[in-house]
Parts: C-alpha cells; sequence; structure tokens
C-alpha cells in the first residue's frame, strides 16, 4: 500500500478520474458529469475513443474505421441512446440491407431491415422458412427487449429477469429457453431448412470466441442477428470515430475535462481506497468519490493497482484469467464497389465470408487449437455501401477481419504463417484473406487502390486494451461470463477495492459498443457515495 508521505501533491481534485476513453469510459463519464459530479477522463492515446475511431490515412479522400465499425448494440444500448448524441453531432447511417453471406455460386443470404423482405427472400430459397422467420421474430419482439435488458444489468439482474421470466409463457415456455442455451450450430438446423438463416445465424455467432458448437453461441448468434433485424447494422455518418466524439463533446457541454496523450501508470490506494491516479508525466490526480477504470483486467490488476493492494481473491482468480483470440485486420481503398460474382438484391453493408456453416466452424475451432486458420471465417464491412461519405463516389470504403491465435501451434494453411505477426507474416495472411474474397468477387484485387494491414502488435499499439490483437476484453465463453467476469464472484463493477470500479469491456456483460460496463461501474459509484458519503467509500 502506497504511503502518505509518498503521496505528490495533487494538481486539482475531482469527484472522478475516469482512466480510458473508450466507449465505456465516455458512457461513464456522461453518466457521472449528468448527475453533476465533476470528473477527468485520462487517455494514454492521442485521440479518445480506444476500439471506436477512424482515420483518413489509408489513401487520400477515404475514411477507414481503425477497429470497430458497425454499432447494433449501442442502437439498442438505453445506456448510450439515453445520452441524446445527435444533440451532440451524432448521425446513424445504414446500407440498404443489413448484412450478407455470398455463396460461391453467386447466391446470397440476405438479412433485411425490413423482416418482411428477409422473409420473402428466404421463402424463395426454401419453402417454409420465410415464415419460420417471421415467427421467430414474432418471438424476439416479445421476449428480447426484456432479454438485452438482462444481459447488461449487473448480476443478479433481478427486475428485467423477472420482467423476462413473465414473457416466456408466450414464446413456449423452456421450449424457448432451450432454443436460447443450443449451440448456434443447432439453433439454425432446428428452426429451418434453407441455409440462409442457419449462415446468418451462425455467422452473427461467430461474431465472439464461443465455439459454433458450444452453448451460449445460439444466444449470442441470436441476438446479434435479431439486433440486426430490429434495429440494423448502424454506423457513424462520417466515421466510427464521430460516435466517440460526439460522447466527448456532450462531457466537456456538461463541464467533464478529457485529457489525451495522459497514460495513467498507477492507482494509488491508501487504506485500502482508491484516492489518486499518476500519469507517465508524473502527474497526480485525486479522485474524491471514485476512479473508474476503463482499462483490461491484466493491466488493471498486473500493473495500474500495486501487486499488495489487490485483494488476493482477484489475485488469484486472474491467475486463470482467458484472453479472446488475436485479430488481424486489413483495410482496402477500393476504385469501385466490390465486383462480387452475384449482385445481392440489396447491398448489404456487413458480409460474411465462409463457405458453409461447417467451414465457419473448423476455422474457428482451429482458432482455439492454436492454429492459423486455413480458410478465416472473415467479417467484411462495405462502408461507403453503409455511409456514403467514406469515400469518393463509386469507390468503397471495405475491410475484414479475422481472428488467430494467441499462441501459435502450427498454420493449417500452406502459406507459413508463423504466427510471429512480423510485416511478413501479416502481409502473408492478409493475402490469404484478400483470395477469400477474390473467389467470391472476381477482379477484386484490381480494385484496390491501397492496402493497410493491421495485425495483433498494430492493434495493441493503437489500443493497450487488446492485449495480443484480443478485441473483447477476455474471452466471451460461458466459464468467463456474468458472475465469472472477470473473476468467480466478482460479475460486477465493484473491485474490492473502495472507490475503484472496473468499467471495460472485461466486466460483465463484456466486450461490444453498448456502453454497459461504463454505465454500470458509474451507477455503481453513485451509488455508494449516496450510501455511505461519510466514509467516502
Ligand atoms: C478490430 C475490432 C473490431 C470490432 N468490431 C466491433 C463492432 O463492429 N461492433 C462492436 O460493437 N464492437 C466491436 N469491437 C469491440 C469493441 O470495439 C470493444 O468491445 C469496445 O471498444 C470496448 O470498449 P472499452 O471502452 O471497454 O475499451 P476500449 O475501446 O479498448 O477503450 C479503452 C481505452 O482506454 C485507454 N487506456 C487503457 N489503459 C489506459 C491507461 N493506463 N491510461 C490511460 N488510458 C488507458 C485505451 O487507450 C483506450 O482508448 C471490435 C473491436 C476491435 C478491436
Amino acid at each position: 500500500m502506497s504511503s502518505p508521505s509518498s503521496i505528490a501533491p495533487s494538481a486539482q481534485a475531482y469527484d472522478a478520474v475516469v482512466i480510458g476513453a473508450g466507449p465505456n469510459g465516455l458512457v461513464a463519464a456522461n453518466h457521472l458529469v449528468s448527475k453533476g459530479w465533476s470528473v477527468l477522463v485520462l487517455e494514454a492515446q492521442p485521440t479518445v475513443g480506444g476500439a471506436v475511431r477512424s482515420e483518413s490515412d489509408v489513401h487520400p479522400g477515404f475514411i477507414h474505421d481503425t477497429f470497430s465499425a458497425f454499432y447494433p448494440l449501442a442502437a439498442a444500448s438505453e445506456s448510450i441512446e439515453g445520452l441524446g448524441l445527435d444533440r451532440h453531432g451524432l448521425t446513424w447511417s445504414h446500407a440498404p440491407a443489413v448484412l450478407g453471406h455470398p455463396r460461391l455460386d453467386g447466391s446470397w443470404a440476405l438479412l433485411h431491415r425490413d423482416r418482411n423482405v428477409t422473409a420473402e427472400l428466404m421463402e424463395q430459397q426454401a419453402v417454409g422458412d420465410g415464415e419460420a422467420w417471421l415467427e421467430l421474430c414474432a418471438e424476439w419482439d416479445r421476449i428480447g427487449p426484456h432479454l438485452v435488458r438482462a444481459l447488461v444489468t449487473p448480476f443478479p439482474p433481478v427486475r428485467p429477469g423477472l420482467a423476462m421470466l413473465a414473457r416466456l409463457r408466450s414464446v413456449g415456455g423452456l421450449g424457448f429457453v432451450r432454443t436460447l442455451l443450443s449451440p448456434a450450430i443447432e439453433l439454425g438446423r432446428s428452426r429451418f431448412t434453407g441455409d440462409a438463416p442457419r449462415l446468418l445465424l451462425a455467422g452473427n455467432a461467430g461474431h465472439a470466441d464461443i465455439p459454433l458448437d458450444a452453448a451460449g453461441s445460439g444466444l449470442m448468434g441470436l441476438l446479434m442477428t435479431m439486433l440486426g433485424q430490429t434495429v440494423g447494422f448502424p454506423v457513424p455518418r462520417g466515421g466510427a470515430g464521430e460516435l466517440s466524439e460526439s460522447l466527448a463533446r456532450r462531457i466537456r457541454a456538461l463541464g467533464g475535462d478529457i485529457r489525451c496523450d495522459s497514460e495513467v501508470v498507477r492507482i494509488e490506494v491508501v487504506d485500502g481506497r482508491a484516492v489518486a491516479v499518476h500519469t507517465v508525466e508524473g502527474r497526480r490526480f485525486a479522485a474524491a468519490k471514485a476512479i473508474i477504470a476503463d482499462v483490461v483486467a491484466p493491466h488493471l490488476y498486473g500493473g495500474l493497482v500495486p501487486e499488495e493492494d489487490v485483494p488476493p481473491r482477484t489475485r488469484s482468480g486472474m491467475r486463470r484469467f482467458e484472453m479472446d483470440p488475436s485479430t488481424v485486420k486489413v483495410d482496402w481503398a477500393l476504385s469501385g464497389p466490390v465486383p462480387w460474382a452475384g449482385r445481392p438484391p440489396h447491398d448489404p453493408g456487413t458480409v460474411h465470408v465462409a463457405d458453409s456453416v461447417e467451414q465457419m466452424a473448423e476455422a474457428l475451432s482451429q482458432v482455439a487449437a492454436g492454429a492459423i486458420p486455413a480458410e478465416p471465417f472473415m467479417l467484411v464491412g462495405q462502408m461507403t455501401t453503409a455511409d456514403a461519405t467514406r469515400s469518393p463516389e463509386g469507390t468503397e470504403s471495405m475491410w475484414a477481419y479475422t481472428h488467430v491465435p494467441q499462441r501459435t501451434s502450427r498454420d493449417a494453411g500452406e502459406g507459413g504463417v508463423r504466427g510471429t505477426w512480423d510485416v511478413d507474416d501479416c502481409q502473408r495472411f492478409a493475402d490469404r484473406m484478400q483470395e477469400r474474397i477474390e473467389k467470391l468477387a472476381p477482379g477484386f484485387s484490381s480494385t484496390i487502390l491501397a492496402r493497410r494491414v493491421l495485425g495483433p502488435r498494430e492493434l495493441e499499439d493503437r489500443d493497450a486494451n487488446l492485449i495480443g490483437g484480443a478485441i473483447n476484453g477476455g474471452t466471451s465463453q460461458l466459464h468467463q461470463e456474468l458472475v465469472l467476469r472477470p473473476v468467480p464472484g466478482l460479475g460486477r463493477a465493484e473491485t474490492g477495492i473502495r472507490g475503484l470500479y472496473l468499467g471495460s469491456a472485461s466486466a460483465h456483460p463484456g466486450g461490444g459498443v453498448h456502453g454497459a460496463p461504463g454505465m454500470n461501474a458509474a451507477r455503481a459509484a453513485l451509488l455508494h457515495a449516496r450510501l455511505r458519503p461519510w466514509s467516502r467509500s
């Protein structure tokens, strides 16, 4: 524990200091300034946003999102939507279709924001699937919003949980629970005859690192697909960074302070209470009521908080903390639209690339087994299709990312990728990714004006929370979710150190841009300050 004599004088005291200006940190700060607290946000990078940023240096006239790009979770999130960001410059934009999955024969599985259009397209491919789709949508209408609320509320989610239970009978009772618990690969098979719904559900489950044949993957697939169906996969007009900038503008408008290029290197703990943070330049900022860490758990408990101040249960739990897989992301500036072998009836913003559900499952299990996938399952963004401001008319700003192991045992493909992720490895693997698109869109390579490859190291350099290129602040598999996140017994923002709250994707409910960990941390801080103002806990 830091001794009071080692405490440097504070430049200024705030009610709360938020470490990190990712979406969770910015949501936490927004909530606290709304409640009248004085708040300082300290961000290590030169700009706010964490993994929600954009840049214009890939090719002149093109905007590329550096990391995340599509925000169904934000659009469905009360934590973000409730902030009224439209008054701070945020405008959402949508592609003609939400999501598409091209098949090798040139046909597409498509999710359109109008459920009747989606159903009609499915019906054309397999009789009966249109009706089955509308039935699934109707079930979601009854229970989905309560399920989403239960998922983002700190554990135990009493009120939304009860609301969900009350509606369970109307969607088939335990039969629906079984649907939720089914592996993604099963979910599609049990309700549809054609492969379009299966491809869409499994592809959406593949956004998390849960194996497609494991429980939990079905829930993820259903959640993302139904969000796509109900709120779409919107993108901020002008680039992902506009979402972060609007969050920052709101904080500043309400009197909050944000300082970039200010890495926090230590949290000062006195008598079991977090009282101040120290930056890399040696500045100390005191926090009278709370410190909220939008910091990945291994960094928070593995250095920022002095080892002797980490509660023993957290210290031992963190030994088993598991990161999610690594990532390679490629950005392209294209001279024209992607020359897909078959033009989809409606152009999708998000595209999934896999020859089949089985190939998708194989790629994901290769990654889980430490192998670099031979035929990686890829998420692709056609950003100009989703927002015309991203590049000059007639061109396309595009990206694709896929997962690779944190520790590589072998290359399941033939390119001799070693998993060292130096420039050579990254370029070779990017070629493999590009070939996947070329196969579905002959002539794709000839449309490329510029290409940028961000391997695990480049991702982490731009955002220290992305350890080894992991995008979700820790695995999303069931063994590290709910009360088990980040370590068994927590499941809430409290850290066991008074006044310190974990508000990053490492906290329940995990990764994605929904702001729930940040909001949960801010609410916990407010509650404690209200309950025990005299003890400053
Ligand atoms: C390539 C990629 C694609 C993704 N795609 C999507 C998508 O399309 N849709 C979606 O919903 N989600 C997506 N995600 C996931 C989503 O972006 C993250 O889950 C989300 O950004 C997590 O938010 P956060 O605030 O917890 O952390 P982050 O966004 O990682 O922000 C943390 C911030 O804290 C700062 N920080 C860390 N340590 C310190 C310190 N010691 N001092 C000061 N500052 C510090 C970092 O610099 C960073 O700015 C994607 C992520 C990646 C990487």
